[in-house]
């Protein structure tokens, strides 16, 4: 017997008959004896309608009413779960995040979980029968004023790693519209495979840098508390899977849990990203302090930094990129910083890509960017900025080189399957 929280996304629960599907699944795991608490997002596209609702109704709104709104949707899925459940024969209950309850700060539309309290899930699990607790996704309370939160889009994966944290679940499992991670975006690459296992901090940097499967906070979560996700296909028809098997997936662990460790796991990219280069700044201490304080300041991050050294000792010239929708502005707030800093002239480029190679096995193995330095090199390819880290590197190319240079890449690595 197991303890397992199941999280179901949008797709999954679009209508009452994909609803259906997902309480087959949940039967099937409770049938095999297993103590089951799942975690639901909205129906599909049920979210964007009520946001758009808020915006509708003022264009400036009070943060906690569009909790109070778009929390909705979970609360909806999430009773609907627990009637079909009961009615098939599976006890089971709904729970919202103030029920529980899932503590979060304040920060109304992106509130972080404080706390999630487990006891009375568990306490159900012993007394009741195994009372299957249906957890509304997505959403909390904040403590000290009572008020609803919501995580931010695509939250509910964190509600699930946080439920499976606070009853101590042996694995969660997202079951989604795609079968598992792979080792790039398959459309691109149709050589991609799917991990069997992939290391939190690998999946934290695939997460982050494009591969949309679950939310980025999710996978912090899990890596700090230790929780196991597996990442499945929510397609599979819950009567055709075989309970004493592995079903196809992969699994989010420790590293300790890779026996058989690759250099590199996977390669991301995205296209969300804008360079902005400064010419001519004055060489001179203060300068970066200058240019990255305000925009720190304005919230807008910095990613790659690259900076010349100057030939005159007079001065140089740098280049970063930011997020693409932050790039005007981030050229505002440096053109208002321009007296300031001291520089000719602004120039960027919004149609950028940036490819980054994954993988822990970097640690441990020299020269492994040099061979994606050569490959891109012997394509034509150029780089504009390159950064990296000690389990990954990214560089940033021309938009329209991106496809050619993940393709190029993949097989580098040894990934093409
Ligand atoms: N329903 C929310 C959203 O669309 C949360 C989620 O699906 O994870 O963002
Ligand atoms: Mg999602």
């Amino acid at each position: 017997m197991a303890r397992l929280v199941m999280k179901f996304g949008g797709t999954s629960v679009a209508d009452i008959d994909r609803i259906r599907n997902v309480a087959r699944h949940v039967k099937r795991e409770y049938d095999a004896g297993h103590e089951v608490a799942v975690v639901l997002s909205a129906m599909a596209g049920k979210t964007n309608e009520l946001v758009a609702w808020c915006r509708e109704a003022a264009l400036l709104h009070d943060a906690r009413e569009y909790d109070a709104v778009v929390s909705s949707g979970e609360q909806v899925t999430a009773g609907l779960l627990a009637i079909v459940l009961q009615d098939i024969g599976v006890p089971a209950r709904s729970w919202q995040g103030w029920q529980l309850p899932i503590y979060t700060s304040n920060a109304h539309g992106s509130a972080r979980i404080v706390e999630v309290n487990g006891a009375e899930l568990i306490k159900r699990f012993a007394e009741r029968n195994r009372e299957v607790g249906v957890v509304a996704g997505f959403q909390g309370v904040h403590k000290e004023t009572g008020r609803i939160t919501t995580l931010g889009r695509g939250g509910s994966d964190t509600s699930a790693v946080a439920v499976a944290a606070a009853i101590h679940a042996d694995r969660c499992d997202i079951y989604t519209d795609v079968d598992g991670i792979y080792t790039t975006d398959p459309r691109i690459v149709p050589r991609a495979h799917r991990l069997d296992r992939i290391a939190f901090e690998e999946m934290l940097e695939m997460a982050s840098l494009g591969a949309k499967v679950m939310q980025v906070r999710s996978i912090e979560l899990a890596m700090v508390h230790k929780v196991r996700i597996f990442v499945r296909s929510s397609f599979d028809k819950p009567e055709d899977i075989d309970p004493s098997g592995t079903p196809p997936g992969t699994l989010i662990c420790a590293e300790e849990e890779i026996v058989e460790q690759e250099v590199v796991t996977g390669i991301a990219y995205t296209k969300d990203e804008a360079q902005i280069s400064i010419r001519r700044v004055q060489d001179k201490p203060g300068v970066a302090a200058a240019i990255f304080g305000p925009l720190a300041e304005a919230n807008i991050n910095v990613d790659m930094i690259v900076q010349n050294v100057s030939e005159d000792g007079l001065t140089t010239d740098i280049t970063f990129t930011v997020p693409a929708a932050d790039y005007q502005r981030a050229c505002a707030v440096l053109e208002t910083a321009r007296s300031n800093v001291g520089f000719k002239s602004l120039d960027g480029a919004n149609d950028v890509a940036k490819v980054s190679v994954i993988g822990i096995g970097m640690r441990s193995h020299a020269g492994v960017a040099a061979k994606a330095f050569q490959a891109l090199a012997d394509r034509g390819i150029n780089i504009r900025a390159i950064s990296t880290s000690e389990i990954k590197f990214s560089l940033l190319i021309d938009a329209d080189a991106a496809e050619l240079a993940v393709r190029r890449l993949h097989s580098l690595y040894g990934l093409d399957k």
